[in-house]
């Protein structure tokens, strides 16, 4: 939808170096808490990722680049209150030391936020798919700032800081259900397999258990009300597969969690791992027409993932899978009209409250169909 309200981004307007240099002086401004309080708001995994003193030259680079954009906005554009705002709060950062800083060794604690974790992904992922949607969109009339963005933003921002909660709980039912086996055996069995097929077993195992678990939230009444949430999006893009409640999240990494728990992959696969589903996941959501070529047929691609959120009843129950397309068709649910792709995604038929709060706490009382039954004799689910 393309309204006065949702302008979209053209070059040289100085529109883009605006925000450019407001989103970087934001992360640079926030990252400096991360050196000043790093036992409460950066993760140890995640910090054996990095070094301090990588961090600090990295975040010396926003700010000097957020400065950058901010005189290309101002030269550019008629409104100068973007390059200002972006020069302000570098300043700030700057005042606050973020050329000074020092990196210094972190003292375990119990609790902590993954604000790291949140800002290095931010950036990573906008630094990669905000140019992929411009110069490759899919749907062109999209705005970066339609209506629902700062929600999910809010599911980015929410799953990222809060990462201990989730990761501990999502681990919990595969060490309860399976802790008790001596699995050390199969680990050893696992780990001397060669690399290609050890990497294989562990995506596709994965990806089975995420299938049947995504399958399950489609199938039942009461689960669909929180997957639906996920579905509700009406403009997809890199940011809105962010949009998943919590319950989802939980059960579908629960799920995936299982077999790398069982089979005891190695460190470098389990890594692989993470890193690909960080990026992949994102990717299938994004506002991008790019179609990979012949890989199309062995990974899932955005055309795919879109075709599972079309909005159109008559191909609901497609393409659940999130990896491997031949998933789908073992279990007759593959779609993929050449290159034909969704007139529109969301469902028509849900009346989903806005905001993180409200679609937070309203599955559990209520669902957002007239007719939870109905709905599910409908659809095929
Ligand atoms: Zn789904
Ligand atoms: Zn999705």
């Amino acid at each position: 939808m393309n309204t006065a309200k949702e302008p979209t981004f053209a070059f040289g307007e100085g529109k883009i170096s605006g925000y450019a240099s407001i989103f970087l002086a934001l992360l640079s401004f926030f990252a400096i808490f991360c050196f000043k309080f790093p036992e409460l708001l950066t993760s140890p995994e995640f910090r054996e990722v990095y070094t301090g003193e990588s961090m600090k030259y990295l975040l010396a680079a926003c700010i000097i680049a957020s400065f950058f954009f901010a005189v290309l906005s101002f030269l550019l554009s008629q409104k100068k209150s973007w390059a200002l705002i972006g020069i302000l709060i570098s300043v700030s950062s700057i005042l606050l030391g973020g050329f000074t800083v020092e990196a210094r060794s972190v003292n375990a604690t119990q609790w902590h936020l993954g604000l790291d974790w949140l800002l290095l992904d931010l950036l990573l992922m906008a630094l990669i798919f905000i140019p992929i949607e411009m110069v490759w969109p899919k749907k062109k009339e999209q705005s970066r700032f339609h209506p629902e963005w700062r929600t999910d933003l809010v599911y980015f921002v929410v799953s990222h800081l809060f990462i201990q909660f989730f990761g501990v709980i999502a681990q919990a039912p595969a060490s309860l259900f399976f802790g008790w086996m001596g699995l050390s055996g199969l680990h050893n069995f696992v780990q001397s397999l060669p690399f290609a097929l050890e990497l294989f077993l562990a995506f596709f195992l994965t990806d089975f258990c995420q299938y049947w678990a995504h399958r399950f939230f489609h199938s039942h009444a009461y689960l669909w009300r929180f997957h639906s949430v996920h579905h509700s999006t009406q403009h997809m893009d890199w940011l809105a597969g962010s949009r998943t409640h919590f319950v989802d999240i939980f059960v579908t990494r629960a799920s995936a969690f299982i077999p790398l728990y069982v089979f005891g992959f190695s460190p470098l696969v389990f890594n692989i791992y993470i890193v690909f589903m960080a990026i992949h996941a994102v990717l299938i959501h994004a506002n991008t027409r790019i179609n990979f070529g012949f890989l199309k047929y062995i990974f899932a691609t955005p055309q795919y993932h879109h075709w599972h959120h079309c909005e159109d009843p008559k191909y609901y129950g497609k393409n659940f899978a999130t990896i491997f397309p031949f998933i789908d068709k073992i279990f007759g649910t593959y779609y993929l009209p050449g290159n034909t792709w969704p007139e529109g995604t969301g469902l028509h038929e849900a009346n989903y409250p806005k905001g993180y709060v409200k679609q937070l706490v309203y599955p559990f009382t209520k669902s957002p169909f007239d007719n939870d039954l109905k709905m599910e004799e409908r659809a095929r689910r």
